[in-house]
């Protein structure tokens, strides 16, 4: 397994972090020829999706989270963190993805990008990389 640090800068924000999941998966590429990568957030107020890294895409995901799951709207844990709404935002985006690996690379689509959801930052993250032989 590896470790991706990240310090996230917002309170809300999407980090792609595709290109530091490539490097651990190519640094396997003489043992891992075809197989899975899990990457995985071990924080209970972030995500990790996979989608396109377009700028106006990334601030329509931002508002649709506002959206769907407001700050402060009476949530009970906010009674004792004052976070319930990350927490709330971070259950709806789920917390790994799993990608095939082919050839010793990702087979991600052309569009496809891995990112790091804060919904709770700005924060010191760690995302844990685990590479498996098929
Ligand atoms: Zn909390």
């Amino acid at each position: 397994m590896a470790t991706i640090e990240i310090e996230t800068r917002q309170s809300t924000e999407l980090i792609d972090i595709t290109g530091k999941v490539k490097e651990i998966v190519k640094s396997r590429r003489g043992n891992v020829n075809s197989g899975i990568c899990v990457v995985f957030t071990k924080h209970t107020t972030s995500g990790i999706i996979i989608n396109e890294n377009e700028a106006g895409l990334k601030s329509d995901i931002l508002a649709l989270l506002n959206e769907l799951i407001p700050k402060g709207r009476g949530y009970l844990h906010d009674k004792i963190d004052n976070n319930a709404h990350a927490h709330l935002r971070a259950v709806v985006l789920g917390s790994s993805v799993t990608i095939p690996i082919e050839r010793g690379d990702l087979t991600l689509g052309t569009w496809q990008s891995i990112f790091f959801v804060e919904c709770d930052g700005p924060r010191r993250r760690e995302v844990y990389v685990t590479v498996i032989k098929e």
